[in-house]
């Protein structure tokens, strides 16, 4: 997962309000960040660094940069180490002029089309996948770079969701599937793209419309032009997991709140008496309060509790200033940071029953802290909630899910998890449930981590090869 923001002004300097959007993206990426933009003698120009925006990026050089375009990727890996070399935009000056790229998901014929563009003389810089779609325009030195790199979308398969400055204008573009959200914007005359409208409020910016799936739209002097990429699929394929857990709350993607969207899925948690559930729960368990697991589950907690009419209580304590835990590399580094991050009140919980509500369990690592510190309050009872599917499947379109061996739920069964996490009860939302509670078209989403139907229809992927790259995948095997 990554945020990617783009900014285009006929007249005013940009970059500042990139590193801005950028901020309000945060939350999609922590590892590195960067700004790009074309300068007066077209040449492409790119602060880079690692960690988060404020420590990777000067806002004071950035508010001084002559940009009236620039481009912005806050950066999550998924595909190539967490390092320097891989930080985005990726940029270049080839046969054809400057060149930047910043981009959100997974490329998942890439080491295919790695391999072909080596055997051609390529020289990769990085061991991201988005420097292939670069070398792909590369390869065409006589193309305009904009009919390049339409042409080198058209070879790439997964996700995708672009930010791109040529010296034609900014070129915001989105895979076929529509796997990752990208938001057009604008204000006044200028216009903007992000991952999520909700880098746009902070600007002032106005939301337009997504841009849509197939779509590669290139603003400049003349306005905006739009472009099919070609290959359009007969469905889309929108990550449902945005809803549950990577996108901001406030932010709307394809015309549906997300807030709306989670607080729904809390709603229908407390209605449901799932068959995803552990004996001994047959149904809304007796308890003295809901509390969520903040902040992935709060947005969920408030619709259980609102739909239950069990009272809600904030009664586990974020630490605000520890980021989120997921990113950190080694299970020891994960366990404790779960520890700094989240504290239960020895208050509310001692001699109480609880309802828990998180948005997902991945590892189980997580629940399994904070529940055992939960016990240590010495509470009478906690049953675990949970407002999304189990995970049982990798994603290959740009999240971090670990291997099959690595997700809870993929080798154990319900039963099981509830034991190794300690919890009384524990159920998760149906898929049927959460799609629902999405609001969109069912067959327009993608849930392939929670039922292993990936891109081509194949279930799974049985014999160890991935079944979207074709290619033996080490998450798997
Ligand atoms: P785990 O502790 O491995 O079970 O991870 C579950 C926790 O991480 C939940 O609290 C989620 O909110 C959060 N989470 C789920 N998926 C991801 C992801 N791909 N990246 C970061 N955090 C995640
Ligand atoms: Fe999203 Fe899961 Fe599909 Fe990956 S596999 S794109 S996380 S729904």
């Amino acid at each position: 997962m990554c945020g990617v923001f783009g900014a285009y002004s006929a007249r005013d300097f940009v970059a500042e309000e990139v590193y801005l959007g950028l901020s309000a993206l945060q939350h999609r990426g922590q590892e590195s960040a960067g700004v790009a933009w074309i300068d007066e003698n077209s040449r492409v120009n790119a602060i880079k660094g690692m960690g988060l925006v404020h420590e990777a990026l000067s806002q004071s050089v950035l508010s001084n940069a002559p940009a009236t375009s620039a481009i912005g990727h806050v950066r999550y890996s998924t595909s190539g180490g967490s390092m320097m070399q891989n930080a985005q935009p990726i940029c270049a000056n080839y046969a054809q002029g400057p060149v930047a790229i910043a981009h959100n998901g997974n490329l998942t014929n890439f080491l295919r089309l790695r391999e072909e563009l080596e055997n051609r003389g390529a020289i990769f810089q990085s061991t991201s996948d988005t420097e292939a779609i670069l070398q792909l325009m590369a390869h065409q030195p006589r193309r305009r770079p904009l009919e390049a790199l339409l042409r080198a979308l058209a070879e790439v398969r997964g996700a995708f969701s672009l930010v791109v400055l040529i010296e034609e204008g900014l070129v915001a573009a989105r895979d076929p599937w529509g796997f990752r959200p990208l938001a057009l914007g604008r204000r006044g005359g200028n216009y903007y793209v992000a991952s999520e409208s909700c880098a746009f409020n902070l600007l002032g910016v106005s939301f337009v419309r997504d841009i849509e799936a197939g779509e590669a739209l290139l603003i400049n002097e003349s306005g905006l032009t739009s472009y099919r990429l070609p290959g359009g699929p007969k469905r889309r394929w929108l990550c449902s997991f945005e809803y549950v857990y990577f996108a901001r709350p406030d932010s709307i993607i394809e015309g549906r709140s997300v807030y709306r969207a989670r607080h729904e899925m809390g709603r229908k948690l407390a209605r449901s008496v799932s068959d995803e559930s552990s004996p001994p729960y047959a149904g809304p368990p007796d308890v003295d309060f809901v509390a969520p697991l903040p902040d992935s589950g709060t947005t969920a907690a408030l619709g259980y509790s609102q739909e239950s009419g069990v009272p809600f209580e904030a009664a586990v304590v974020r630490n605000r200033y520890v980021g989120r835990t997921f990113i950190q590399p080694t299970q020891k580094v994960r366990e404790l940071g779960v520890r700094i991050k989240l504290s239960p009140s020895q208050d509310l919980f001692e001699g109480r029953k609880a309802v828990l509500v998180d948005d997902s369990i991945v590892r189980g690592t997580t629940a399994g802290l904070v529940v055992s510190m939960i016990r240590e309050c010495r509470a009478e009872a906690v049953h675990l909630r949970i407002s999304s599917p189990p995970v049982r499947y990798p994603c290959f379109y740009g999240i971090d899910t670990p291997s099959n061996g690595d997700l809870a739920a993929a080798n154990n069964s319900l039963e099981d998890i509830a034991r190794a996490v300690g919890a009384d009860s524990l159920s998760y939302l149906s898929r049927e449930d959460m799609v629902d509670a999405i609001g969109l078209p069912p067959d327009s989403l993608c849930t392939a981590c929670f039922d292993g139907k990936y891109l081509d229809g194949r279930d799974g992927c049985g014999d160890g090869a991935c079944p979207s790259c074709e290619r033996v995948c080490k998450k798997i095997c």
